[in-house]
Parts: C-alpha cells; structure tokens; sequence
C-alpha cells in the first residue's frame, strides 16, 4: 500500500482520531478530531475558530494524532501521523461538509458555520500497526512533501551470525539465512532486544 491507502484508511475507517497539540507551557493537549478528507498533499480536517485547539495549531503548526480500529487488542490496527498543519480557510469548507453531512447537526445553520475553518495536515510521516496479523505488521509512509527515514533496528556488519538475538526476539523476525543476519522491518516490534542481548554490539538504533 502506499501512502493514499494509509490516509483513505484513517478518513474512512478509523475517522475520529485523537490529536496532540502543545500549549503555551509547552505541555501536550490531546483532542477527539474527526479527519474529513485527504488528498495527495494531505489530510483534512476542520475547527471552530473560537477553539483552543485552534489557537495551539496556529501558534505551533505542528500536531500528532493517532487512530485506532478493532474490537480489542488482537484485533487493532493503529495509525499515528505526526506533520505540520496549516490553515487553508473556508474555500474547501463545502467539500468537507458534503463528505461529512452530521456537520450539520453540530452547526445547523450558515451562521454557525462561520466559526468553521479546515486546515490541512502535510509534511507527515505515519506508521501503520497491525496487531491482528502474525507476526504483526508494521509499516511506515510519508506524505504531502516529506519523505521520512523511519526510526529502526538495523543489523550491521559487526554481526557473527550467533543467532543469539533470535532467542529474544518476540517475532522471529530476523533472518539468519546470511551474515549479517537481516531483521525483517515489516515485522519489527522495536522492542531493543536484539540490541540488547547481541554479544559483539552489531545491532543499531538509527
Ligand atoms: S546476536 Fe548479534 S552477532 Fe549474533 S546473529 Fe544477532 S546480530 Fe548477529
Ligand atoms: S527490535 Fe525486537 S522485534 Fe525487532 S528484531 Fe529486535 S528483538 Fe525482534
């Protein structure tokens, strides 16, 4: 899947998301947002203007948010951004509402929508979980103008091919069939044992 997959699931899927912004302390806030729509350069979502939310977005420009879909654990997949959001205004305000009609609802009349204004989330990185798959998948993408090096485990040279991580890893996703042994990123819970426990330090966190 590519990135548009990733984002068509949080709009369609998962939908309500729990955003992180920092206040005036420099203190994380977290809010239930609604994510409306994307495109190639982003996502979209909207606020009312009178908000704090809305005023930490404006002052920082940046946010993190994470979204959750399953019935329990096992079963969940997870995906978090983080990136910068920029105002974008009332122009793409129809399109949102005419994708996300129970907007009315909340603002039933024109006058009410004008406290309204979307803002667009670009420049992200994301990464998708998927704890109902085994071994568990883990994914990681970038959109609307970034291209990011995810944080990962990597096996280096230094490697003598003991197998010894092997042991330790909850996934049994290092390949040993070369040396250096291969850990497969797909399947990496970042846990830090293989780092951890590897007797000549081969393993890195980059
Ligand atoms: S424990 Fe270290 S040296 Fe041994 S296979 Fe794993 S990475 Fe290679
Ligand atoms: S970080 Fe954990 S899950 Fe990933 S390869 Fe190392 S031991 Fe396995």
């Amino acid at each position: 899947m590519d990135a548009s997959n990733y984002l068509n699931f949080i709009v369609r899927n998962i939908h309500t998301t729990i955003v992180a912004t920092v206040d005036d302390e420099g203190l994380p806030v977290t809010a239930a947002i609604d994510m409306m729509d994307f495109d190639e350069s982003g996502l979209y979502f909207l606020t009312a203007k009178g908000k704090g939310f809305y005023d930490r977005l404006k002052k920082r420009g940046v946010l993190a948010l994470t979204g959750i879909k399953g019935n329990d654990t096992m079963s969940r997949v997870a995906v978090s951004i983080k990136g910068k959001a920029e105002e974008i205004g009332s122009d793409v305000l129809p399109r949102l509402l005419e994708k996300n009609p129970y907007m009315y609802d909340i603002y039933p009349t024109e006058e009410s929508r004008k406290a309204l204004t979307v803002f667009r989330i670009f420049e992200g990185s994301g990464e998708w979980f998927d704890l109902s798959r085994k071994p568990i998948e883990r994914v990681s993408f970038s959109f609307g103008g970034k291209t990011a090096e995810p944080e990962r485990y990597y096996i280096t040279d230094a490697c003598i091919g003991c197998e010894t991580c092997g042991a330790f890893c909850p996934q049994n996703c290092i390949d040993f069939s070369n040396v250096p042994a291969v850990i497969k990123q797909e399947h990496c819970l970042h846990c830090g044992n293989c780092m951890q426990n590897c007797p000549v330090g081969a393993v890195e966190r980059r």
